[in-house]
């Protein structure tokens, strides 16, 4: 056991070798991610080659930036996609349940118990684990409620101080869009814009484009708005790639001009015949069209993306119009009004009372882009957790109070077993440990009085004591409104459980033959031995 063998060094890795160079590659992804976790956590800062810089919290988005070759370590990435995925959030607990499963089953490992026990003994207390989280979860029914699971969500991500004012931003944005209490994120746009400082960030009940109106001459402002949504360009197109036309006299050169003049007319007059008072353009509109435009008092934004073309097109019921010629009344799209509004250096274009009442954008500002993508990944965690509390209204304690709960429990399921399984019960419970000690060490405080003190309350059946970060002290957290979507901590249970799982099954790492497009090296393999 545990020789490499092949003719090429390093190409094969075998046995008890194979598993701790896998183990050793998970455990770092863990702590590479380890130091953010919770409200006290710290930030990273990620460089790419050609200096871009995001600063971030934010568990998956450190995991997807970082150029990770090994292959165990890039499972461990998986779950991180997966959990982001399923709830949006709970990525960093996912990845460090995950390196703390592995970093625990090595000692039984070093102790000589197979692999296939504690692997047996992981997928029992997994199943444990989910029947008692679904007893201890928590229902929730208030609006308030679910504004506490928002703040849980963002504490620490930089708006800490306007959590009040984001949690709401957010329930309301989920309320509006829900239906029987499933929401589609897609429906909940968010635009950015930089200049303002971040708390003049809002809840918009329409659709903001981040551009205004192309030509100074058009209205401010449009009441009952017929909006048309156009794909094709408002010119002459391609004029280099047209037969050549000769001009030699001033009266042809007129000719010229005056016809194509007439075509860019007629682009106007199908416009106006079908009764739209707005356009959204997704290419170009030639300068002579947007003066006839102006002149029939219609608002026209070009460049538009299509992904706003599309949020356009639920909102206000427009069809999106790829040939101008066919355009006719039916395909247009209606809001109360389209407005100009000009904040900062920014010209945005308001559409306001669509057609689609549950159109909204949640309006993102902030001093520069760092700060405004920060916010956003807050808040798509934020969203994630308020739409998976609405689902099943089921919240538990943070703070580490449920997982303290749940290793305790766990381990006295251990204790009813009689095999040696057992023991791997034990290992997967106190890696649950990790969380609550992680975030007591990210906030400067001793793990393992913490844990102690934790412990001791839990033993004195305070199921909901966890670690209170703003108080610093282990208090009852669901009491502090310190909550979490159960969702958050099943899914985070299954997916690490599973790839700790699928991990320890492994005994023989081959570098495979080269597949198209992909390296058949197994980099990074050997740098962790
Ligand atoms: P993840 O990517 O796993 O969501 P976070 O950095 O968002 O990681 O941290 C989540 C953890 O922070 C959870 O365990 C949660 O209970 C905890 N937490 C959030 N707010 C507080 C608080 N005020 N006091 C203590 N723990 C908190
Ligand atoms: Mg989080």
């Amino acid at each position: 056991m545990g020789d490499s063998i092949g003719s090429e060094e390093g190409s094969r890795i075998l046995g008890r070798d194979a598993q701790r160079n896998n183990i050793l590659a998970a455990r770092v992804v863990a702590e590479t991610v380890k130091t953010t976790l919770g409200p006290k956590g710290m930030d990273k800062m990620l460089v790419d080659r050609v200096g871009n810089i995001i600063v971030t919290n934010d568990g998956v988005t450190i995991l997807e930036e970082m150029e990770i070759e090994h292959p165990a370590a890039k499972m461990i990435v998986e779950i991180a996609k997966t959990q982001e995925k399923e709830v949006g959030d709970g990525t960093t607990t996912a990845v460090m349940l995950a390196g703390r499963f592995l970093e625990n089953a090595e000692k039984l490992l070093d102790m000589k118990i197979h692999p296939t026990i504690i692997t047996q003994g992981y997928r029992w207390a997994e199943e444990k684990a989910q029947i008692i989280l679904n007893e201890l979860a928590v229902e929730i029914d208030s609006k308030e409620d679910l504004m506490k699971v928002a703040q849980t969500a963002m504490t620490g991500k930089g708006v800490e101080y306007l959590k009040e004012k984001f949690s709401k931003i957010i329930v309301d944005a989920v309320e509006i869009v829900a239906e029987n209490k499933e929401v589609d994120l897609e429906d909940i746009r968010i635009g950015k814009q930089k200049g303002l400082a971040i708390e003049n960030t809002k809840l918009i009940k329409g659709i903001v484009i981040d551009k205004g109106k192309i030509n100074l001459e058009m209205p401010g402002k449009v009441e009952e708005a017929r909006i048309a949504l156009i794909e094709e360009a408002l010119e002459i197109q391609g004029p280099e790639t047209e037969a050549k036309i000769s001009v030699s006299t001033p009266d042809q050169l007129q000719n010229f001009l005056s016809q194509e003049d007439s075509i860019l007319k007629s682009k106007v007059e199908w416009i106006k015949e079908s009764g739209a008072n707005v356009l959204f353009v997704q290419k170009g509109i030639d300068d002579l069209v947007q003066y006839y435009l102006a002149k029939e008092g219609i608002y026209a934004v070009r460049r538009v993306m299509k992904s706003d073309m599309q949020s356009l097109a639920k909102a206000t019921g427009a069809k999106i119009i790829s040939k101008l010629s066919e355009i006719c009344p039916g395909d247009l799209g209606y809001a109360n009004y389209v407005e100009e509004q000009k904040e900062g250096e920014e010209s945005m274009t308001y559409v306001m009372g669509c057609k689609n009442p549950k159109a909204l954008t949640i309006l993102i500002r902030g001093g520069t882009e760092h700060v405004i993508d920060e916010v956003e990944r807050g808040m798509k965690d934020a969203l994630g957790d308020v739409v998976a509390t609405l689902k099943n209204s089921m919240v538990v304690a943070g703070g580490g109070a449920i997982e303290i709960e749940l290793a305790k429990r766990l381990k006295e399921f251990a204790s009813t077993l009689k095999g040696r399984e057992g023991l791997a019960v034990k290992e997967f419970a106190s890696a649950l440990e990790f969380i609550p000690s992680t975030l007591a060490e990210n906030a400067g405080m001793d793990p393992i009085d913490v844990l102690t003190e934790l412990r001791v309350s839990h033993d004195a059946n305070m199921k909901t004591a966890g670690l209170n970060l703003f108080s610093g002290k282990v208090e009852d957290t669901l009491m502090q409104g310190i909550i979490e979507p159960l969702k958050v901590k099943t899914q985070a249970i299954a997916s690490a459980s599973e790839v700790a799982i699928m991990i320890l099954r492994i005994d023989d790492v081959i570098a495979a033959k080269k597949s198209s497009g992909n390296s058949g090296k197994l980099g990074g393999m050997q740098g962790y031995d």
